[in-house]
């Protein structure tokens, strides 16, 4: 049975993940730390014998006994709501861990899968983003803590891939969506749902002509699996380049939640991204893989996961206050 080291098990992303290579026939040995993590998301695999987790934050030295085939490294605080209120952790998870989990990678011989992000390339100057395209990132803005470590991590996975010869892969996820957000993240999906959810108007930050591009977890997870089990070693992007503006999508979940709420506007967040699609060239050429789910199916089906919370669990909602952290 090969043996896959998942980080950042207990995320969104993450446990997805933990998911899909239980289904595929690994042995899974989940690692999160549970600062953004939730236990309810892989608690539905720890009797299983093929599932192992540990609470542990990569940052420190981490240690895996026995044989490791994969890693996926997916740890990382990774909505702006979180850079600001962790903005030193976010720095040393990409950094230190990534470090940490490169060196892991080398000594047990394993190939190394790390989640990078759209956010490299910042607000940027070329629209849709290419993989060729190097950025234009505000490195002491509120975002530069995520995105400069993101890209420092690029930088050190090609350093260990070209000078140790780690096989490593890098994938830039653009904005997905689906079950197991969590509503506090301050990300504008959970967060215009939640407000549905709650009967709250829901908060369109800037003029909501900036654009986003979502896709649907089950695609990115696909897109992963394929990088993966590639043998190509420079960045792919994977997303959806379905694109759409904030203020399109405001009244996209105004139509699906029903909600007699209206789209109220508060002060766009520094440096937040004007437009972002990707270009999936490359992702179509060396994975064969583009995106299944549209946003009507994949919002129906995020829709149900959140309707499926308690009270309780919705009414968390210090998320989507910008200001409180900001100040
Ligand atoms: N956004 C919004 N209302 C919210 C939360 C976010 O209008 O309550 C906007 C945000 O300013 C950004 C877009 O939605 O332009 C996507 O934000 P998100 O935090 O989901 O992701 P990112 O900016 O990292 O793409």
């Amino acid at each position: 049975m090969k043996r896959v080291l998942i980080t950042g098990a207990a995320g969104f992303l993450g446990s997805h993940l933990c998911d899909r290579f239980i289904k595929d026939g690994y042995h899974v040995i989940a690692m999160d730390n549970l600062i953004t993590g939730r236990l309810k998301n892989i608690e539905h695999l720890f009797p299983l014998e093929n599932f192992e987790f540990h609470n542990h934050d990569i940052s420190n030295f981490v240690h895996v006994a026995g044989e490791l085939d994969y890693i996926l490294h997916f740890a990382s605080p990774a909505s702006p709501i979180d850079y600001l209120k962790i903005p030193i952790q976010t720095l040393k998870v990409g950094s230190l861990g990534t470090h940490n989990l490169l060196g892991l990678a080398k000594v047990k011989n394993a190939k190394m899968l790390i989640a990078s992000t759209s956010e490299v390339y910042g607000d940027p100057e070329v629209h849709p983003q290419t993989e060729e395209y190097w950025g234009n990132v505000n490195p002491i803005g509120p975002r530069g803590v995520y995105d400069e470590a993101k890209r420092f991590q690029e930088a050190i996975t090609m350093a260990y891939h070209r000078f140790h010869k780690v096989e490593t892969r890098i994938i830039r996820i653009f904005n997905t969506y689906g079950p197991r957000m969590r509503l506090n993240d301050g990300r504008v999906l959970p967060a215009f749902i939640g407000q549905a959810l709650r009967g709250e108007d829901l908060t369109v930050f800037g003029d909501g002509t900036q654009t986003r591009s979502f896709c649907y977890v089950d695609d990115l997870v696909e897109g992963i699996c394929r990088l993966l089990h590639s043998d190509y070693a420079e960045p792919v992007n994977v997303g959806n380049p379905d694109e759409i503006t904030i203020g399109e999508f405001a009244e996209e979940i105004i139509k699906l939640t029903g909600t007699s709420q209206k789209v109220i506007y508060k002060e766009l967040p520094s440096d937040d991204p004007k437009k972002r699609r990707p270009d999936i060239t490359k992702a179509k050429e060396i994975l064969g893989w583009e995106p299944k789910v549209d946003r009507e199916e994949g919002l129906q089906l995020t829709y149900d996961f959140f309707k499926s919370l308690s009270k309780n669990e919705l009414s968390e909602v210090d998320h989507y206050n910008f200001d409180k952290y900001i100040k």
